[in-house]
């Protein structure tokens, strides 16, 4: 009997879709036992009905729930709330859902402040006024991860998340397993460059200039990228990017990590941490440009980034 699974997608941008999609043959086999019963990314599903003609936000019930995406507004609020009252399990897929995603940079201001960057006094386009359809979902004050909403079961993070950790986590469930995470291992401990512990000392290089390899030669014979000077989230970023085999996706493509798995544990302090990393190897981390949004990159949910208190006038 064919195991029900919603699919569901808050503030979003599609990707980790496209990564069930790339589950391939693994999915093909995982498929005569599951149903999607709802998964707007693939099916047009009326959130009022299956044909718009309801009153009432409708989600199938389900032994499994995939939500991506976090949440920013009062509508994901509304679906995600619905969805963790119709399933069994809630999957929390990619760092959006895991973590808050790039989207939640805009922790580090207040909501009007966001408005006024963005949509009033934006250089690239022209101001317009806000719109005020009363039927539009309101601004949460910040984005989040979906655990700040409500109870998550399984976390994969990534983004986007690797197809071989979607179909281990559904297998999982499919055993009887209730629980499933990636193991704590950082990006670096999977990474298989030459290290020695120490750079050229100085600031970090900004990203404008050449890393030194040879593209002849196999990442074991080039230099960590930290240690060439330039920053690499790779110590503080959970691994797993290159799924069950391989070298992390950026390494292999010989640009550092930007840190898109999010923290090794929960309660981990990657930028404190990350700092004290470049430190180690003599880089001055304070020259990191905008560093507090560059390493919290993907993680700006669970109170990570958040607007400063405005600075006394000199
Ligand atoms: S985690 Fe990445 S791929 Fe997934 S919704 Fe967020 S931005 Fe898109
Ligand atoms: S810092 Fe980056 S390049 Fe260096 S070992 Fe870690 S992941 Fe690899
Ligand atoms: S190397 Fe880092 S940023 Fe790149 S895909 Fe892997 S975890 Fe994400």
């Amino acid at each position: 009997m064919p195991v029900n699974v919603v699919s569901e997608w808050l503030n979003a941008c599609s990707g980790c879709e496209i990564s069930i999609l790339n589950t391939g043959e693994a999915l093909l086999d995982l498929l005569p036992q599951l149903n999607f019963v709802h998964i707007p990314a693939l099916v047009d599903h009326k959130y009022f009905g299956q044909l718009g003609d309801g009153t009432t936000l409708e989600i199938p019930e389900a032994v499994v729930g995939i939500v991506s995406g976090g949440v920013r507004n009062t509508e994901h609020e509304h679906v995600l709330t619905e969805v963790r009252k119709k399933v069994k399990f809630l999957i929390a897929l990619g760092s959006c859902a895991a973590h808050g995603g790039v989207p939640a940079q805009a922790n580090m201001w207040k909501g009007e402040e966001v408005w006024d960057k963005v949509f009033r006094h934006c250089a690239s386009t022209e101001p317009a006024p806000d719109p005020v359809d009363p039927n539009l979902p309101k601004w949460t004050p910040m984005c989040k991860a979906l655990d700040e909403v409500v109870k998550v079961d399984i976390t994969i993070p990534g983004c986007a998340p690797h197809p071989d950790w979607i179909a281990d986590a559904l297998v999982a469930l499919l055993e009887g397993k209730t629980a499933w995470a990636l193991p704590e291992r950082s990006v670096c401990d999977t990474c298989p460059v030459i290290r020695e512990q120490k750079s050229g000392g100085g600031p970090v290089k900004r990203w404008i200039t050449n890393m030194e390899f040879n593209p002849e030669e196999g990442l074991e014979k080039m230099r960590c990228i930290n240690e060439q000077g330039f920053l690499c989230m790779g110590p503080v970023t959970l691994a797993g990017c290159a799924g069950k085999h391989g070298v992390p996706r950026c390494i292999q493509a010989r640009t550092p990590c930007r840190g898109c798995f999010g923290p090794i544990r929960k309660g981990a302090r990657p930028m404190v941490d990350m700092m004290g990393a470049l430190t180690s190897v003599g880089l001055d981390p304070k020259t990191v440009l905008d560093r507090r949004a560059v390493m919290n990159r993907y993680i700006g949910g669970h109170g990570y980034l958040a607007p400063l208190p405005a600075r006394p006038a000199r």
